[in-house]
């Protein structure tokens, strides 16, 4: 699990939310979850208004398409769904019902059994991740030392939930890392490469235009990872803590992601 930076979102549909929020619908769905919450005759249930493409959209673009829990591509095999982070179904958290913030893109299997389970850790939470780490002798995601308890047991149950250090992930995770930094060190050979044959012979030369080519070749095998849609909160992680510590590193995440058209692709 990486942290998701919902705050520098631009294209959050907020007003089209306080719309929602000031609608005769949200009082509909106070008076469904009521009766819900009091087990009391429920009302017919209103319209989910959250699965309407100008909010869902957005939510899987923020996301990356990949669930906000156990990190899978969304649109492989799976139903992705807009979680209520706070549970609608209590009494505390019931009023969440357009609240942006409380959206989080999840597989349908995550969701399910995210259900009523509380509390979760929150994707969107700088606080609480800060606390999880990558570990990249593994793939697993683990807590840091001196994580507070009340973390760790949030880590726990989603960990026991979502299961994103079980089923292969781990594996996988551990590969597309190995992969991604052996990418990302050719990258940066071949882009110095091309930038000294390109002083010493032009840009023009031979040897500058052959090592060019290598450099957009080993570009598109990033360019591929990301077109696959795995874990691409990870693959954001190692570019932004590779090019920390190599400044000359030629692209940044967002680039590369762009070219990849991966988004524009449903
Ligand atoms: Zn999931």
């Amino acid at each position: 699990m990486h942290f998701i930076d919902r705050e520098n979102f631009e294209e959050a549909p907020i007003s089209i939310l306080e719309k929602l929020k000031n609608s005769e619908l949200n009082k509909k769905w106070a008076e469904y979850n009521s009766a819900r919450i009091n087990k009391t005759k429920k009302p017919k249930k209103p319209e989910s208004a959250w699965n309407r493409d100008v909010i869902r959209n957005p939510l899987k673009m923020l996301f990356l398409k990949n669930c906000g829990y156990c990190g899978i591509h969304t649109d492989i095999g799976h139903d992705a769904q807009v979680d209520h982070f706070f549970p609608t179904s209590k009494d505390e958290t019931a009023k969440y019902v357009f609240e942006w913030t409380n959206y989080v893109w999840s597989c349908s299997s995550c969701n399910r059994q995210k259900s009523n389970n509380e509390p979760f850790l929150n994707p969107c939470s700088s606080e609480e991740m800060e606390y999880i780490y990558f570990d990249y002798t593994d793939g697993y995601y683990r807590c840091k030392n001196g994580t507070p308890p009340d973390i760790i047991s949030k880590y726990n149950l989603t960990n026991q939930k979502s299961k994103f250090n079980s089923l292969k992930r781990p594996e996988s995770r551990e590969l597309l890392y190995k992969g991604v930094q052996s990418d990302l060190k050719k990258i940066d050979r071949y882009y110095r490469l091309y930038k000294l044959e390109s002083k010493i012979h032009g840009n023009k030369s031979v040897e500058a235009k052959k090592k060019e080519k290598i450099l957009k070749s080993k570009k598109q095998d990033v360019i591929k990872r990301i077109y696959a849609g795995h874990f691409l909160f990870l693959i954001n992680f190692l570019i932004k803590k590779h090019t920390k510590n190599n400044k000359t590193f030629p692209y940044t995440f967002q680039e590369l992601l762009d070219e990849s058209k991966y988004l524009k692709n449903n």
